[in-house]
């Protein structure tokens, strides 16, 4: 095993997912920091080269390809002969991924398969002298653990928008190709990857988010956000309150226990400011409140603030805006 980051990335209609930008960006900071290598694990069928440039200016310089027209469909039985050959070959420390639905499938049985410690759902990495600290909440939020590893080799998935996207050195990739023999799967075949909601990007990808919280009085006044977020092409979040009450699901909250966003503009629309809310949005570039109490404490986070009843200021702005964008 040598000092070293193999980043397994994922990749959607050509374009990096954010979450694999982050965690290779991130992967190279640490590289600079402590001289560990890393490497880039990409799968899939003819894919776009603007997939190895991109991985390339995220500063990683060795990317292992696997090739196969099985790779179309993500399943873990298919991938791990192929994940299995690429760590074989360049012995990493360190196996990240997003804590996304194929991470979490994924990285569990490779672990086993190496017979090594697993972390998942990583918020924060610490490089301490040559070795990293991995920091995750648990029991719903109530316990920040940290777990140091020095020599052992681990598997870590890591929570997207947690750690954000560094400004690295952009390098020219070198792509080494691995035909690894891949059996059809056994125990289930995925047919067709169904996308939901076509409309809206999915909260860890979306750039602009509208979030609604107990202020919201009823499940038929929620309209009011859709609404604006119609307008802006926005995504919906929701805090935990709003999810507890039933009104809208679970996938959509956000927060320390829900989904971390990075947006370039969330507008929070009677939301408190709990601080395990907060934990959720903390790296949004603006954030702006609308709240009727302007001692709420989400004003000392926003970077504009809005006092006045939503059940007012939503429908303004959405007029507003209408007429700007000429919607
Ligand atoms: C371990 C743990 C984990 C948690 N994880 C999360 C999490 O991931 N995400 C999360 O969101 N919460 C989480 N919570 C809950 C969190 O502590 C808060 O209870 C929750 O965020 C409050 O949601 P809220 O702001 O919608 O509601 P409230 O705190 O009730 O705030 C409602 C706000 O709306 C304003 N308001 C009311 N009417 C109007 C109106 N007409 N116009 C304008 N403003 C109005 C009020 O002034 C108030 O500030 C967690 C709690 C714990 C203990």
């Amino acid at each position: 095993m040598d000092k070293s980051i193999l980043v397994i990335v994922e990749h959607d209609d050509g374009r990096l997912k954010i979450s694999s930008k982050e965690i290779l960006s991130f992967s190279s900071e640490i590289a600079v920091k402590t001289g560990m290598k890393v490497f880039a694990a990409v799968y899939g069928s003819a894919i776009n080269h603007e997939v190895f440039e991109e991985i390339g200016k995220c500063g990683v310089g060795e990317i292992y390809y696997g090739e196969n027209h099985l790779f179309l469909m993500p399943n873990v039985e298919i991938l791990l002969p192929f994940l299995a050959e690429v760590i074989t070959e360049c012995r990493p420390q360190f196996v990240f991924t997003g804590n996304t639905p194929i991470g979490k499938d994924l990285l569990p049985p490779m672990a086993q398969i190496f017979s090594s410690e697993m972390v998942s759902d990583v918020i924060q990495i610490n490089t301490i002298h040559d070795s990293l600290q991995f920091i995750k909440t648990i029991f719903g939020g109530k316990i920040i653990e940290m777990n140091g590893y020095k020599k052992q080799r681990v598997f870590a998935t890591i929570r997207p928008n947690a750690i954000g996207i560094r400004n690295n050195m952009a390098v020219i990739p070198s792509i080494k190709v691995i035909k690894s023999q891949v059996n059809p799967p056994i125990n289930y075949i995925l047919k067709e990857v169904v996308k939901k909601n076509q409309s809206r990007k999915p909260l860890y990808e979306a750039e602009i988010i509208v979030c609604g919280g107990r202020g919201i009085k009823r499940s038929e006044d929620f309209f009011l956000l859709e609404e604006l977020a119609g307008v802006l092409g926005a995504s919906l979040g929701y805090t935990r309150a709003v999810i507890d009450a039933g009104f809208k699901p679970r996938s959509l909250q956000i927060g320390q226990t829900g989904k971390t966003v990075s947006p370039k503009i969330i507008i929070t629309c009677g939301i408190s400011g709990a601080i395990q809310f907060v934990a959720g949005i903390s790296t949004a570039q603006h954030i702006i409140a609308i709240n009727k109490d302007q001692r709420a404490t989400i004003f000392k986070t926003a970077h504009y603030g809005i006092i006045g009843d939503l059940y007012q200021v939503v429908p303004a702005l959405t007029d507003e805006f209408k007429r700007i964008l000429n919607k």
